[in-house]
């Protein structure tokens, strides 16, 4: 028989507040544990929570962008366990009227587009940190109390790929909005992904797994390519799926076990009995959604649009909000109609100094008509050639206010396209290989680019290729 997954995920993302949800603490990263804590979000007795605004709009910002119904009446439940990191021995959380739901989001799989079926997103508040030594553990309380929002998809989502889009469009829309970094590494994004199979056609849904530990996208997408096998082989050895949460072990590409037999969860939800339920006006609703920016999606089809760029390039060209902005304004620095060249710049040869530096794109700080002016100088003007020219690139990265002209200049670097110079050349690269050089005359005219590169070696990339192939042409053949 043949089976289908079916996935639903579950994201935490913390939201960028100066302050924390319900209290005044700082929730800045990285202070020293234990130093933003208050009687609120340790959950003294007799203390109120008093909710943070912007954490609301920012959350209401978020189920606009994700196509939600905005709830006009929203409350807080407490939901409750037992946890050391917890101290209240509850959470503020929501339960039964979040502040959105069904929603959704678009991703694209092999050129093929759907809709993920959003379910709701709800505000609450993080618990703390647990740091496990060898045979204790510590606890820090900076998180608790810090503003989460909780993204919870259908289980809509059907295959891991199709997860792993549907995370990087997210991730992407949620930092346009400058509400979160969504930072795996920083626990400012995490995920939990459930998933079961069914015989293919079937509508019903099969038992589930949760999996958790899962700290980049790829670990998403490997654990549940490695759960869905588990799953069908389990199925096919007559075997019964045990619902239950299991581990994502990154190192050794498989997840184990962590509780089985989850019984029904009783968290014995009840309505917050120091927050007021909070009527959010039409007004305040289409207040905020004004200051919702241009998204990815809308972004992309603009500058196929009006760039006229392939769907990839642009892809790439608006990953971040800043590279967005920094490739646009070089696009509309570019004076021909046709912007691929810049596109191509951007995306080759500048994303490669980026990763090499381990910074993002938008921080190289080139000024736009400096590096405009060297893509004329190699696709125009063709002063230097492409290899020169990715050389001199790297310089003005380093030295970001000297014009590309001035470096070539400097540098000596222009390219020779002057025959007689490049005779001299040609004739040592000849003489050098006479076994090639016969392969040519013989009809093996491929073999030519192989002196063309000797050529461009012995010049350190300054000779003009297409000058140095005439001439060889003329010479050989
Ligand atoms: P739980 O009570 O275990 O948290 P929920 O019904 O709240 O389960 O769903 C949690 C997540 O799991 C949601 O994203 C949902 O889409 C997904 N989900 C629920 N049932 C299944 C299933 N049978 N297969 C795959 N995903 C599922
Ligand atoms: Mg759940
Ligand atoms: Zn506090």
């Amino acid at each position: 028989m043949e089976y289908e997954p079916v996935i639903g995920l579950e994201v935490h993302v913390q939201l960028k507040t100066r302050t924390k949800v319900f209290c005044g603490c700082s929730t800045e990263y990285g202070a020293s544990p234990n130093t933003q804590v208050c009687p609120v979000c340790l959950g003294f007795p007799g203390v109120l929570p008093v909710l943070n605004c912007l954490a609301l709009e920012y959350s209401i910002k978020v189920g606009l962008a994700l196509n939600c119904t905005v709830q006009e009446f929203t409350k807080f439940d407490r939901k409750h366990y037992y946890y050391p990191d917890l101290p209240k021995n509850l959470q503020i959380s929501q339960y039964d009227l979040p502040i959105s739901k069904d929603g959704f989001l678009e991703v694209t799989v092999d050129g093929k587009s759907r809709k993920v079926k959003i379910r709701r997103a709800h505000l609450e508040e993080d618990a703390g940190k647990l740091i496990h030594e060898d045979n204790f553990s510590l606890v820090d309380f900076n998180r608790t109390g810090q503003p989460l929002l909780e993204i919870v998809t259908e289980p809509d989502i059907f295959s891991p790929e199709e997860a792993y889009e549907y995370l990087t469009n997210l991730k992407s829309i949620i930092q346009y909005l400058e509400v979160s970094d969504c930072d795996m590494e920083k626990g400012t994004l995490r995920c939990d992904a459930n998933i079961s199979v069914r015989p293919k056609g079937q509508t019903g849904l099969g038992t589930k797994s949760e999996i958790k530990n899962l700290n980049s996208f790829k670990a998403v997408r490997d654990s549940l390519v490695y759960e869905i096998e588990r799953h069908i082989e389990t199925i096919n050895n007559g075997e019964k799926i045990v619902q239950e949460t299991r581990l994502w072990d990154d190192k050794k590409g498989r997840t184990v076990s962590m509780r089985s037999k989850e019984e029904a969860k009783d968290y014995r939800y009840f309505p917050e009995p120091d927050l007021p339920p909070f009527i959010i006006s039409k007004e305040k609703i289409e207040g905020i959604k004004k200051t919702i920016p241009e998204l990815p999606k809308e972004k992309i089809l603009r500058f196929m649009r009006e760039y006229g760029l392939p769907e990839y390039d642009t892809k790439i060209l608006v990953s971040t909000k800043e590279n967005a902005d920094y490739a646009e304004k070089r696009l509309k620095a570019f004076p021909d109609k046709d912007k691929k060249p810049v596109a191509n710049w951007i995306i080759g040869p500048l994303a490669s100094i980026a990763a090499n530096l381990k910074c993002e794109i938008y921080q190289i700080k080139i000024p736009a008509n400096n590096f405009i002016e060297l893509i004329n100088l190699v696709e125009k003007k063709q002063v230097i050639s492409n290899l020169t020219g990715k050389a001199v690139l790297e310089k003005m990265a380093g030295m970001p206010e000297k014009s590309a002209a001035k470096i070539i200049e400097e540098e000596n670097l222009a390219q020779v396209s002057d025959e007689a110079s490049l005779e001299k050349e040609i004739d040592a690269v000849i003489k050098t290989n006479p076994k090639v050089a016969e392969d040519v005359k013989s009809g093996k005219t491929n073999s030519i680019m192989f002196l063309v590169g000797q050529v461009m070696k012995k010049t350190r990339g300054k000779a003009n290729p297409k000058v140095v192939q005439e001439i060889l042409k003329r010479r050989l053949v």
